[in-house]
């Protein structure tokens, strides 16, 4: 199965990407992540995805394509991916069309009011990537999950966080009717629900699909 999923930062795609992929044995590609493990080893892509990452602003199109493109020839692609935060553009959507056949979009809607709030408040392990809010952490410091060390994207502040949601509005919301027009547009709601009954409605989808 090739997955796309699409929904404003801070809507919980990253929670969802990891329980999809290991459900449907398919791997998750994240862009943002590819760009952070680049950043931190210092390499040359790190080096010119710092300054757009760091403002929330878009990394150069030829650049992610060209990453995405080579990533999906990859031996563990043959059984299917999930591709989170790329698409972002109509750019990029059109350039995928030309290497890759898409099976479905996976769209998280979620009210635009709480999406400040939920990324500024954010801290993610560093060790599994799993994300907590600070209002329910009582001050506690590492993952209830793996033990590991929580940490505070450096994005995840007001300036960059409104940057990130208006190249969102402006630029990926519009590949929702992109691919609404092909038919592959699956929506849900991701706002009151927590993450595992939104899950649940993702795989009674999903399961048809497959
Ligand atoms: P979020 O969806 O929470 O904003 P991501 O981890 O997906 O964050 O992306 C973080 C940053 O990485 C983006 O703000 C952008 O600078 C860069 N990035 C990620 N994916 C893409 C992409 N497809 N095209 C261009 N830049 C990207
Ligand atoms: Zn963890």
């Amino acid at each position: 199965m090739k997955l796309i999923l699409l929904g404003a930062p801070g809507a919980g795609k990253g929670t969802q990407a990891t329980k999809i992929a290991e459900r449907y044995g398919i791997v998750h590609i994240s862009t943002g992540d590819i760009f952070r493990a680049n950043i931190k080893n210092g390499t040359e892509i790190g080096l010119l995805a710092k300054s757009y990452t760091d403002s929330g602003k878009l990394v150069p199109d030829e650049v992610t394509v060209a990453i995405v493109k080579d990533r999906l020839t990859w031996d563990d692609c043959k059984n299917g991916y999930l591709l989170d935060g790329f698409p972002r553009n109509l750019y990029q959507a059109e350039a995928l069309d030309t290497f890759a056949n898409i099976d479905g979009v996976v769209n998280i809607n979620i009210d635009p009011n709480l999406l400040m709030d939920r990324l500024c408040g954010r801290r993610v392990c560093r060790e599994c990537g799993e994300s907590y809010h600070v209002s329910t952490l009582n001050g506690v410091t590492t993952c209830a999950r793996c033990g590991g060390e929580l940490y505070q994207r450096k994005d995840d502040n007001p300036e960059t966080v409104g940057e990130r949601l208006a190249v969102y509005n402006e630029q990926t919301a519009p590949l929702i009717d992109y691919y609404g027009k092909k038919g592959l547009i699956l929506n849900f709601t991701g706002s009151e629900a927590p993450a595992d009954v939104l899950f649940g409605e993702i795989v009674k989808v999903l399961d048809k699909l497959q």
